[in-house]
């Protein structure tokens, strides 16, 4: 009885001190990979909120879901890097689609754990730029396309890596960028304070997949939310401090 007892205190002290995010009937299930997959009770990302806008083709092609843990992330990175860079709107370019499965121009982004972001930019006076579209970048940090209108706002982009990295609303598996952008940013966090352990998770999880990809935007990918097992299914690394 008192075992019984004991073990029934434990359970809901645990269960009241830490909530696990998915654990809850209601909450998003990401199920299968992203490469083949599909989302449960998918959480909506609204268009706009502090510090981040949906794109146009976002909007349009209603790529807007994800579990609740991407969206927290997105809200919570966009707000952080708004609050340390005033007037920073960062566009969030797609997620998934409300119930997932195969969507346009991706290969994943199939079960809620993929997101597209646009880099941020800054216009040849040094202020802070936009574009609807993706714009490319070479390795001196200058537009591609259009030639030399831009330049990528390292400083920016940085804190973003940071606030992705750091979040306690999901853990990142992936920042998929083209070598020589990583380079840049990198080399402005060593050089602009960053911590050591902050830049060691930035060397693996800030990645280029394949050959010259990703030279447009950054491809987040979280993984399995705790509690979305075993629908849930990762491939690839497990880094050394993912429990
Ligand atoms: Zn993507």
């Amino acid at each position: 009885m008192l075992f019984a007892v004991v073990a029934f205190l434990l359970v809901a002290s645990s269960s009241l001190a830490d909530p696990p995010a998915g654990s809850n009937a209601l909450n998003s299930v990401s199920v299968g990979v992203p490469m083949n997959g599909s989302l449960q009770r998918g959480e909506v990302l609204p268009k706009k909120g502090t510090g981040y806008v949906l794109t146009k083709s976002a909007r349009e092609r209603k790529a807007r879901f994800g579990v609740l843990e991407l969206v927290m992330l997105i809200k919570d990175a966009a707000h952080k890097v708004s609050r340390k860079h005033k007037g920073s709107i960062l566009r969030v370019a797609d997620l998934s689609t409300r119930k997932g499965g195969k969507i346009d121009h991706h290969g994943s982004h199939q079960n809620g754990r993929d997101v597209d972001l646009t880099f941020f930019m800054v216009d040849k006076q040094g202020a802070q730029a936009v574009a609807d579209t993706f714009v490319p970048f070479d390795a001196n940090g200058y537009s591609v396309d259009p030639p030399m209108e831009y330049r990528f706002d390292t400083r920016r982009n940085w804190a973003l890596m940071e606030a992705i990295i750091k979040s306690r609303r999901a853990t990142v598996q992936w920042i998929f960028v083209a070598d020589h952008l990583k380079k840049l940013l990198i080399k402005y966090g060593e050089t602009h304070g960053a911590k050591k352990s902050v830049l060691r998770m930035a060397e693996q999880i800030i990645h280029q997949p394949g050959k010259k990809s990703h030279w447009d935007h950054f491809h987040v990918r979280i993984y399995c939310p705790f509690g979305d097992s075993p629908e849930c299914r990762d491939v690839g690394p497990r880094w050394a401090w993912v429990k």
